[in-house]
């Protein structure tokens, strides 16, 4: 399937860098989201970005001029959908809210639209059936920051057709990423599931008093070659995140062992989120 325009929901952490890639790759984008400020923050930085792209010489101003034309941003979902063919939904990482989402957009998309979701946690079988076309929904699930880091993981859920995961991995390449496969669903998928093992061991050393924040990352950095600790790390992709992660799988295996630690608990509670609130692990002098 030819895929020329992709609509992104959710014009956060995640939705305002896969828009700004995938206008940069090429592809007409409409991006939305509920919230205007938001969409106005991921407008802001897209100009910005842009703008800098061009006094670093990596892009002449008519490719900068280009890409704009391709990113439109707008307020209502009816508008960014009923053009596209492809939606990659990036809204708040709620089971219901998603469902709700993807229930409208089968209203809305045209019948060939595929509609996936970004979801780190939330496989696509739990959203699949609010929609008519479950052969047409899936995962594609990118990491943060977007517009740097070269991984996709798409995953086929029991429902998805093999042409919709083919038209996906393909699109992913386009959008100048590296995509993983996943031909099953599985929690966490490949790499969250190895990144976990990894904080869950920081904090356990952490709340140990085994080694501090500092020494924990760079014996992962320097000793592992890990560009990153998983401490920074899990400042960077939002402690509010990995709570919210946690506390939903320990709901639903009731295993202590899901419980997040008290490094993370401490830090939720005093709405120390990492880098987006200015303070996690680390603090930080500029947001
Ligand atoms: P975020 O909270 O930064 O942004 C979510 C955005 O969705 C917000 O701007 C919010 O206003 C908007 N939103 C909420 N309800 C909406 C609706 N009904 N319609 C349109 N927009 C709506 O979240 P995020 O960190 O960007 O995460 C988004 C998704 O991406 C989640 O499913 C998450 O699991 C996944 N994800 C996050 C990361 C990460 O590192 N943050 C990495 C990979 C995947």
């Amino acid at each position: 399937m030819d895929v020329k325009t992709i609509c992104v929901v959710g014009a956060g952490t995640m939705g305002h860098q896969i828009a700004l890639q995938a206008a940069v790759s090429g592809f007409t984008v409409y991006c939305t989201d509920v919230k205007a400020e938001a969409l106005q923050k991921a407008q802001d930085f897209a100009d910005k970005w842009l703008n800098g792209r061009v006094e670093k010489g990596k892009m002449s101003a008519e490719e900068v001029a280009a890409v704009k034309s391709r990113l439109n941003f707008a307020g209502s979902l009816e508008t960014a959908a009923k053009n596209a063919d492809l939606v990659i939904e990036a809204a708040i990482e709620i089971l219901e809210i998603k469902r709700q989402i993807f229930t409208q957009l089968d209203r809305i998309c045209p019948p060939h639209t595929i509609l996936a979701t970004n979801s780190s946690y939330i496989v696509s079988s739990k959203i699949a059936d609010a929609t008519n076309r479950p052969d047409k929904v899936l995962n594609m699930h990118w990491f943060n920051p977007a517009l740097v880091m070269k991984l996709i993981e798409v995953v086929k859920g029991p429902h998805t057709s093999e042409e919709t995961v083919q038209t996906v991995l393909e699109v992913s390449r386009a959008l100048g990423k590296v995509p993983t496969r996943v031909n099953k669903e599985i929690y966490g998928f490949v790499c969250n599931r190895i990144f976990s093992a990894i904080t869950k061991e920081a904090c356990y050393l952490l709340d140990q008093g085994i080694a501090s924040i500092e020494d924990i990352d760079n014996a992962v950095r320097n000793g592992l070659g890990h560009p990153m600790g998983p401490l920074e790390l899990l400042d960077l992709t939002g402690i509010d995140l990995e709570y919210n992660v946690l506390m939903e799988r320990f709901r639903e295996t009731g295993d202590p062992k899901d419980k997040p630690s008290p490094a993370l608990v401490e830090r939720y509670a005093l709405g120390k989120y990492g880098r987006k609130t200015g303070s996690g692990f680390y603090e930080y002098i500029s947001k």
